[in-house]
């Protein structure tokens, strides 16, 4: 779904609900959790607000989401406390009875806007001119479910932080290239921890419609989609350097969907379930400087009293899209549920359910 799509279909949150505390917003969720039992599944992405994601049943990455989603078969509503593009992934991994909702429908992913299914089907196009059958689309599953069935119509797959580098593996064992859609980040990370280099990467660029290299095409083995993630984009190798001058022994995880001149700067990377593992198995009393989103940062630190633990970024501020389900649009979802109304369910088009679905499968049979 476009941007104005989104604003057409998005209601406004009634006045009512900025007008109630804290105390009385988290009662009536409460209530709400407790009348409708198992029939209702609250999921949490770890990126949420602690007001929210104090009410999530499951809790985890885009990976672990997934995974719970396809496994669950009792609740009949699942309300998505996450992205829009997570969300469609939860319905399309539930069957037609479940019905999900989004507690915002702006909640939605720069990332994923970054890669358009009309841009795509023309690079597309371009990219078979240029190379022939020698490419498979891999996309990341922060993507539209669009993106995600040309993945599956064109014998590709899903990957996430957690899976991309088996993933590129496998591709890697069906064409001799690949495209990776929409994180040109996270696929240059991959392929070059794979012993990829550099210059044998190329840069679709959406917007000119042209393959950014100075290589010639023969030796090109990977195909980046210029889209990024505009949170992890905010940490640079100035604020590595700034660290180990002023903190020499703290240490400093990323994500991949940071640049590559910061992860490779940085003491270690990767997806968000590995940072948390990582920072859980620490010693106490050891420092880590963490770059990834700002709402998980903070609720490691105060998960970790014995560890000290910051942004690598200290200006940082949370992902603004994730942190549109406040727990007022959350009440506001389950009044309306609990009046029998479905406040923003998200419905995958049928064109793109079946190759969409056969895309994340391919990734789930071997995550
Ligand atoms: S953190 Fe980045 S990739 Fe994740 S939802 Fe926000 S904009 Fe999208």
């Amino acid at each position: 779904m476009n941007v104005f799509d989104t604003l057409q279909q998005s209601k406004k949150l009634p006045d009512v609900y900025r007008q109630m505390t804290r105390v009385e917003l988290e009662e009536r969720i409460r209530q709400h959790k407790e009348r409708l039992g198992k029939k209702l599944l609250m999921l949490g992405h770890h990126y949420q607000r602690d007001e929210v994601f104090q009410f999530a049943d499951q809790t985890g990455d885009s990976l672990q989401l997934a995974q719970i989603a396809a496994k669950e078969k009792e609740a009949q509503f699942i309300v998505f406390c996450g992205v829009h593009f997570m969300a469609e992934t939860a319905d399309l991994l539930t069957s037609e009875e479940q019905t999900v909702l989004l507690p915002d429908l702006r909640a939605g992913c720069s990332m994923a806007d970054m890669a358009d299914i009309h841009q795509t089907e023309r690079a597309w196009e371009r990219l078979q001119l240029m190379f022939g059958d020698t490419i498979l689309p891999l996309t990341y599953v922060n993507s539209t479910a669009a993106i995600k069935a040309f993945c599956g119509r064109n014998g590709g797959a899903t990957v996430t932080s957690s899976n991309a580098k088996k993933m590129l593996e496998w591709a890697f064992t069906q064409k001799e290239r690949l495209l990776f859609l929409p994180d040109q980040h996270l696929g240059r990370n991959t392929a070059y921890e794979l012993g990829i280099p550099l210059e044998a990467m190329a840069v679709w660029n959406p917007e000119t419609e042209r393959l950014e290299t100075d290589q010639p095409l023969e030796n090109i083995r990977v195909i980046l989609w210029k889209g990024h993630c505009s949170v992890h984009e905010k940490f640079t190798v100035k604020h590595i350097e700034h660290l180990r001058k002023n903190e020499p022994d703290m240490s400093i995880i990323v994500h991949p969907e940071c640049t590559h001149d910061v992860v490779i700067h940085a003491d270690d990377a990767g997806s968000t379930h590995y940072i948390i593992k990582t920072i859980e198995s620490a010693d106490s009393g050891t420092k880590w400087a963490v770059g990834t989103e700002m709402n998980l940062v903070n609720r490691l630190a105060n998960e970790h009293p014995d560890k000290e633990i910051v942004s690598l970024n200290p200006t940082m501020c949370p992902c603004l899209t994730m942190n549109r389900i406040d727990i007022e649009h959350l009440c506001w979802s389950l009044d309306q549920l609990a009046e029998g109304v479905f406040q923003h369910p998200i419905k995958v088009e049928d064109k793109d359910r079946g190759p969409a679905l056969l895309a994340l499968q391919r990734m789930l049979d071997r995550a």
